[in-house]
């Protein structure tokens, strides 16, 4: 009985609870999405990190005009950045290699690293393949060091019977083949990320990126099945073990490190990059962590798109301990992250010694042995 008597008051302040936030739902008050991002009110240690802490080389960035453009205000920004070396995914092929060489011999000839584009125009005609990789050889001995695969082949390249071209196509063959033949990595993106072939819809994680970019949606016929393209490229991997492939935006698996971890143990040749994914490893810190120091020889730094001031919330996850912090896009990432803090020896390997063992002709001085 005391103890009813002690119960009663509770429950009236729960209904008095209850009864005022329905009343601030009926008000009208209820927000979209976007228009919710309170500022957080917790007090935590905070650690910028504007210079990642030993040198570092980007493995995946674009830039353009590589072959007249003046390199000194990018190089400035890589010091202030301390990336020892960018390699440029974006080479092109033939007379835009030539020229970007020239260029950066010029002035900054140990501080870029080329990769090749193969044009998959014309697959289908008569030794397409044989013709490819010779041009690819040419590439090389002109200065590129590795080969770039867009996302295109798998969504949007077709053959000349205007078929889509699957990833593991066996007309590509003497490609791959010749990448390994040349001991060149080629740095591949397939598909993209698996929710953009999910209903558009309130369990869909990419639900804001979707709207504001309505292009990237794909589907079952647009152009096949998530499930289908990614198999395509791990068919390709096998079926080229002697050929290094680093998986762009780790393989579109950084959200299920248990699936990259079984991947990666299959694949023995193949490695993935970070970009465009560190909201994924930020906010499952501890299982990253473990996930990126038993795999620390399989695992390199990218960062893609090329904003200078982004590459602090790479360092700062990679790095630090710091909790509950923003990614830079929410349409990205509405989550907050939390840092891995990376011990140095395994933080060393994916900022550069992986990258000097897979990537031929990078001066390894400009980085701590
Ligand atoms: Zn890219």
């Amino acid at each position: 009985m005391k103890f009813l008597f002690l119960l009663i008051p509770l429950f009236i302040g729960i209904t008095a609870c209850v009864a005022q936030s329905s009343d601030i739902n009926s008000s009208g008050a209820k927000m979209d999405f976007e228009a919710y991002d309170p500022p957080s009110t917790l007090v935590v240690p905070e650690n910028m990190v504007t210079r990642a802490r030993f040198p570092f080389i980007d493995v995946h960035s674009h830039q353009w005009n590589m072959g007249s453009r003046d390199l000194d205000k990018l190089a400035g920004e890589m010091d202030d950045l301390n990336m020892g070396v960018m390699v440029n995914l974006s080479g092109g092929s033939g007379g835009q290699i030539t020229a970007a060489m020239s260029n950066i011999n010029k002035s900054h000839s140990n501080r870029f690293i080329v990769f090749a584009n193969v044009n998959f125009e014309g697959v289908g005609s008569k030794d397409w393949g044989k013709k490819a990789a010779q041009q690819l050889e040419e590439d090389v001995k002109n200065g590129a060091n590795g080969l770039k695969v867009f996302k295109n082949l798998g969504l949007s390249n077709k053959d000349t019977d205007g078929k889509r071209i699957a990833v593991d196509d066996p007309r590509l063959d003497p490609v791959w083949a010749k990448c390994g033949e040349l001991g060149i990595p080629v740095l591949i993106h397939s598909a993209d990320p698996e929710p953009f072939w999910d209903p558009h819809d309130e369990n869909n994680e990419r639900w804001l990126e979707l709207k504001l970019r309505s292009g990237r949606k794909r589907g079952d016929t647009n152009p096949a099945p998530w499930e289908t393209i990614i198999q395509e490229q791990h068919n390709m991997f096998k079926k080229h073990p002697n050929t290094k492939f680093i998986n762009a935006h780790m393989g579109w698996y950084a959200n299920d490190l248990t699936k990259l971890a079984q991947l990666l143990d299959e694949i023995p040749n193949m490695y993935v990059e970070i970009a465009a994914v560190i909201a994924e490893l930020g906010r499952q810190p501890r299982n990253a962590k473990q996930f990126m120091t038993k795999y620390q020889d399989r695992i390199l730094f990218g960062k893609d798109a090329y904003n200078p001031e982004e590459y602090y919330t790479y360092f700062r996850v990679l790095e630090t301990e710091d909790e509950y912090f923003p990614y830079y896009k929410r349409y990205h990432a509405f989550w907050r992250m939390y840092g891995l803090g990376l011990p140095d020896d395994v933080l060393k390997k994916l900022y550069y010694k992986n990258a000097l063992k897979i990537i031929p002709h990078i001066d390894a001085s400009l980085f701590p042995r």
